[in-house]
C-alpha cells in the first residue's frame, strides 16, 4: 500500500504540537537557568573594537607579534599573547596579563555605566524563585561591570561566575560546570540562556539544554546553528513556558 501523502496543514500542526511539547519537556525538569549577562539580562554596549586596539596596543609594548592572534576574541588574545610572552621575554607575562585585564576592565565598567538591565529581568529572577529553581549569571565581563550595572546581583542570583571565578570561560563548558556544581544541580537539569552561539554551544557542550533569547547581537538561525534546543524572544519570556 502506498504511504499516505503528508497533509501540509496537519504537518505544520504536528510539528508545533512536538515543538510546544518539547517546550515543556525541558522547562519541567529544570532546576536551574543559568543566564548570560550582556545582551541577555542586561543591554551593554562595550566596545569591543576599542577593546582589541588597546591590547593590541600593549602586546606592542611588550614586542609581542599579533600574527595569528587579532582574530581571537579579546579574553583569548590576552592568553595568547600572555603565552607567548613567557616564552619570548619569561617574567613579563604575569604583569602584561594584570595590564591587559586592567584596561579591558575599565572599558567594560565605562559601558556598564551606561548599560541597563533588560526589562522584566528583576520580576524574572524573582518568579524563577518562588518556584524554586535556582539562577546563575555565567558572564565573560569582570566582575566590577556586572556590579556597576547591577549592584545587588549577588543577592537576587544563587550563582554568579564572572571570568575571575571560573577556570576556563565560555565557551568552554567548565564556565557553566563551576556554577552548576556551585548550585548542587546537575547539567541535564539545567539550562543556558544567551544571545550568542558561543552560550549555546557552551550549553550543550555541559550537557545542559540550550535556549537562545534575540535581545542581544545574534538571529534565531546561527543560534539553531550552534545547538539551541529553543529560541525565545527574551529572557523574562521563559517564565511562561514554566
Ligand atoms: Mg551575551
Amino acid at each position: 500500500m502506498r504511504p499516505l501523502a503528508p497533509i501540509n496543514g496537519i504537518s505544520a500542526l504536528t510539528k508545533l504540537f512536538s515543538a510546544r511539547k518539547k517546550q515543556k519537556i525541558i522547562t519541567n525538569l529544570l532546576k536551574a537557568v543559568l543566564f548570560d549577562f550582556d545582551g541577555t539580562l542586561a543591554e551593554l554596549n562595550v566596545d569591543f573594537i576599542r577593546m582589541r586596539r588597546a591590547v593590541l596596543d600593549l602586546m606592542a609594548e611588550y614586542c609581542a607579534p599579533s600574527d595569528g592572534i587579532e582574530k581571537l576574541y579579546v579574553l583569548e588574545m590576552i592568553e595568547a599573547a600572555r603565552d607567548i610572552l613567557s616564552e619570548r621575554r619569561p617574567g613579563k607575562e604575569g604583569e602584561f596579563f594584570s595590564r591587559a585585564h586592567r584596561v579591558i576592565g575599565d572599558i567594560e565598567t565605562e559601558a556598564a555605566r551606561e548599560g541597563s538591565l533588560l526589562p522584566g529581568t528583576g520580576e524574572m529572577l524573582r518568579e524563577l524563585r518562588r518556584r524554586d529553581i535556582k539562577t546563575g549569571v555565567v558572564t565573560r565581563n569582570c566582575r566590577a561591570a556586572v556590579l556597576q550595572l547591577f549592584p545587588d546581583i549577588d543577592s537576587r542570583c544563587d550563582a554568579v561566575i564572572t571570568r575571575e571565578g571560573a577556570p576556563r570561560v565560555k565557551p568552554h563548558p567548565d564556565h557553566l560546570l563551576t556554577a552548576l556544581d556551585f548550585l548542587k544541580v546537575e547539567p541535564a537539569c539545567a539550562a543556558m540562556v544567551g544571545d550568542h552561539p558561543m552560550d549555546m554551544t557552551a550549553g550543550k557542550d555541559a550537557g545542559a539544554y540550550a535556549i537562545g533569547v534575540l535581545t542581544g547581537h545574534s538571529e534565531a538561525a546561527p543560534l539553531r546553528r550552534a545547538g539551541a534546543d529553543l529560541i525565545i524572544e527574551r529572557a523574562p519570556d521563559i517564565t511562561r513556558y514554566l
